[in-house]
C-alpha cells in the first residue's frame, strides 16, 4: 500500500490565537516496500507527519491517500479505522502503553480490537511473541514484572500482532543501551525484508538512518526541504549542514581523511585500523 499526501498542510489549534502552522503544503508518497527516515530538527513536524499517515491527526487541507483510502479534514470514523489497521505506530517508549493483566493478553488486544476472532488473535499472539524472543514461560505472567527491554518487545509484538501494512518507528530506540539499541534495530530491519513491511522511521540517530533506510525526506520548520536516496542525501555534507543534520559517523570518518588528502581507495578496508 502507498501512502500519498496531497498538499498537505496540518494547522494546530486553528482559528485560536494559540494557531501553529506544523506542516506546509507537503506532496509527497511513501512506497510500499521500502525504508524510509524522517530526519529533521525538534519542531520540524515529523511528529505531526506521522500521525497524520496513520490518522491519528486529519489534515487541515489536503489529503492522505492511504491505497485506495482517502483521509481529508473531516473524515469518518469508519475510513479512520481502516487506516490505523494498516499502518501500525510503535510510539517511544511503546512499554508505557501496555495495560493487560498478562503478556499475552497485551498482545492480543490490538489483533482483537481490530476484530480478528479470539483464537486468531492468540495465535498471532504467539506468533510475535516467539519472534521477538519472549519465552513461553512468561505469557501468563503480568507485564509489568518483565524487565525495561522485556516490556517494549511485548509491546512491539502487539503492534506487530495486527499485522499493518506499514510501520511507523518514533525514536524506537530511545533510552536502550547500545545492545538492545542494535538488537531492536536489526529486528526491525529483518521484519521489513522478511515480511516486505514499509518502514518509516522517525529518529535523531543518523547512523541509524544511513544504515538502515532507502529514502530520506528532510523537513524543516514544517516544510518538505529535500527527499530522495539515503546515500545521496545523508552523504551531501552542505545539504545536511544547512538543516543543521549531523552527517553519519562514516560519512564524517571518510570526508574528514579526503580532507587529509587519503583518497577513498587508499583507505584500509576495516575503518577500525584507524
Ligand atoms: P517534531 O516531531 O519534528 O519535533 P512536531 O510535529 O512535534 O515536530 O511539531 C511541529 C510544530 O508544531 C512545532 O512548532 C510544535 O511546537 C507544534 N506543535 C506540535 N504539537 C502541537 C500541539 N498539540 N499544539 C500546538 N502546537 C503543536
Amino acid at each position: 500500500m502507498n501512502i500519498t499526501f496531497k498538499n498537505l498542510t496540518s494547522i494546530y489549534h486553528e482559528n485560536t490565537p494559540f494557531e501553529h502552522l506544523a506542516l506546509n503544503n507537503i506532496t509527497t508518497t511513501f512506497e510500499e516496500g521500502l525504508y524510509y527516515g524522517i530526519v529533521g530538527h525538534t519542531g520540524s513536524g515529523k511528529s505531526t507527519m506521522i500521525q497524520t499517515l496513520n490518522g491519528l491527526l486529519l489534515p487541515s487541507l489536503g489529503e492522505v491517500h492511504a491505497g485506495n483510502i482517502v483521509l481529508r479534514r473531516k473524515s469518518r470514523q469508519r475510513n479512520i479505522h481502516q487506516v490505523k489497521k494498516h499502518v501500525g505506530m510503535v510510539f517511544q517508549f511503546p512499554e508505557h502503553q501496555l495495560f493487560e493483566e498478562t503478556v499475552l493478553k497485551d498482545v492480543m488486544f490490538g489483533p482483537k480490537n481490530m476484530g480478528m476472532d479470539q483464537r486468531t488473535a492468540e495465535e498471532k499472539a504467539r506468533h510475535y511473541l516467539h519472534l521477538l524472543n519472549i519465552d513461553a514461560s512468561l505469557f501468563d505472567t503480568s507485564p509489568f514484572d518483565l524487565s525495561g527491554g522485556q516490556m517494549r518487545k511485548v509491546a512491539i509484538a502487539g503492534i506487530l500482532a495486527m499485522e499493518p501494512e506499514v510501520l511507523i518507528l518514533d525514536e524506537p530506540t530511545a533510552g536502550l543501551d547500545p545492545e538492545s539499541h542494535i538488537e531492536t534495530m536489526e529486528l526491525f530491519q529483518n521484519i521489513h525484508q522478511d515480511m516486505g513491511i514499509t518502514v518509516i522511521l522517525v529518529t535523531h540517530d543518523m547512523n541509524d538512518v544511513f544504515q538502515y533506510t532507502d529514502q530520506v525526506k528532510i523537513l524543516s520548520e514544517g516544510h518538505l526541504v529535500k527527499e530522495g536516496r539515503t546515500d545521496d542525501l545523508l552523504t551531501d555534507e552542505v545539504l545536511l549542514e544547512r538543516y543543521s543534520l549531523e552527517p553519519p559517523d562514516i560519512v564524517r570518518l571518510v570526508h574528514d581523511l579526503e580532507r587529509k588528502g587519503i583518497t577513498f581507495e587508499q583507505m584500509p578496508k576495516n575503518v577500525e585500523a584507524f
